[in-house]
């Protein structure tokens, strides 16, 4: 058996050729699309059916339960980060902070009256936090200028805990983001600060919010699709 990851549209699909497979099979799985096809199947004609079928993907994948995290956070876990995916060492007994190298996240963690795994999860959310925090506060002040909201030094910018939901507006232009978007492609990112920013103008959802949002991100469904499908994967840690 052979299988290859495709980025097919906005869906990440893992082809798995066997010899012995006469039809091309579609499965949606919390991990996304997974294609089962004959060894000397086309890539081309896979790609043709799965556009075919994407609606009904996607609305398969939506449908999902929320699923628990496929591993539990530990040493060697692999977590996503600006959209990337990045592994987790942890570094016993060392102090500092939190490294970022070749695409690993080195943790120094000390001993305490924690588990080892929960004292380094604690440190890598409140990096996490930080990093999202930033990032969230210099794409509001570019997208608010771009956007012509108006924003005074009381209008608030948090990040929280959401279990599922990606920002908030309220009627005072407060905002609020999931700090887990930090780990979402940055393009991603930025379509959840322009949607919130466009609750400055439309609270609601309707023809003249997403009008405001696809000025700026024409290619929102793309970033809405992304969420939909690698939303769970933001839940690891
Ligand atoms: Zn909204």
């Amino acid at each position: 058996m052979k299988t290859t990851d495709i980025l097919i549209d906005d869906l990440t699909v893992t082809i798995i050729r066997s010899a012995r497979r006469r039809r091309l099979t579609l499965e949606v799985h919390p991990k996304g699309i997974r294609a089962r096809a004959p060894s000397r199947m086309p890539v081309r004609d896979i790609v043709d059916f799965v556009t075919l079928k994407r609606e009904w993907l996607h609305k398969a994948l939506r449908a999902l339960p929320e699923r628990p995290a496929d591993a539990p956070f530990a040493d060697g876990a692999t977590i996503l980060l600006n959209g990337g995916l990045v592994k987790v060492r942890f570094r016993i007994g060392q102090r500092g902070g939190i490294q970022l190298s070749d695409n690993t996240l080195l943790i120094p963690v000390l001993q305490s009256h924690l588990p080892i795994v929960e004292s380094a999860r604690n440190k890598l959310v409140k990096w996490l936090k930080q990093h999202a925090a930033l990032a969230i506060e210099q794409r509001v002040a570019h997208y608010a200028a771009q956007m012509s909201v108006q924003r005074t030094p009381c209008h608030t910018i948090k990040v929280r805990d959401y279990k599922r939901r990606w920002g908030s507006c309220d009627t005072n232009g407060n905002l609020a983001f999931n700090w887990r978007i930090i780990m979402a492609p940055p393009a991603t990112l930025d379509y959840v600060v322009v949607h919130e920013l466009a609750h400055c103008f439309e609270f609601n959802h309707s023809r003249r919010f997403w009008q405001i949002v696809e000025e700026i991100v024409p290619d929102r469904r793309a970033h809405q699709a992304w969420l939909d499908s690698h939303g769970y994967q933001m839940y690891t840690v």
